[in-house]
Formats: structure tokens, C-alpha cells, sequence
């Protein structure tokens, strides 16, 4: 299982659709479950981290905003059961 992190880290490539089926696999497994094991929260904070870091490229607006809207609805996209 990969961490946070590393999981924040494959957004980019993966919201691109540049990402590896097997990685991709790796990181939609990770979000998952990232709510029971770290929480959103740290997710969020790595996100706004590297967002607010010069590692991450600039980001177009509309990728900004699949980005918020991750986070808004969580990885599912629909309610928590
Ligand atoms: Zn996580």
C-alpha cells in the first residue's frame, strides 16, 4: 500500500491521464481507504503542501478544480457507506 505522500504524489500524472494502469490502480486503491487510514486530512495537507510548492507544476484552473472537487467528494466520487 502506498502512503499519502506517494499517493499525492501520482495525482498528478493520474488527473493528467499520464499515469501507469498499474500505479493508477495502486493510488485509486490507496484513496480508497485513505479516509479509515490517515485521513483526508493529511491527504489534503500533502495536496496543499505540494500545491503551494515550486514541485508542483502550475496548474491549470480546470485541473484545479478536479483536484477540489476530489477532495470535496473524496475519491469515490459518491457518499461514504
Ligand atoms: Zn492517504
Amino acid at each position: 500500500m502506498i502512503d499519502c505522500r506517494e499517493a499525492v504524489r501520482r495525482l498528478w500524472p493520474y488527473l493528467d491521464s499520464s499515469l501507469e494502469p498499474r500505479p493508477v490502480e495502486e493510488l485509486q486503491e490507496h484513496l480508497a481507504v485513505c479516509q479509515r487510514c490517515c485521513g483526508e486530512l493529511e491527504f489534503s495537507r500533502e495536496l496543499r503542501g505540494l500545491l503551494a510548492s515550486s514541485a508542483a507544476p502550475p496548474l491549470p484552473d480546470q485541473l484545479r478544480d478536479r483536484i477540489e472537487h476530489l477532495l470535496a467528494v473524496g475519491p469515490g466520487g459518491g457518499p461514504e457507506p
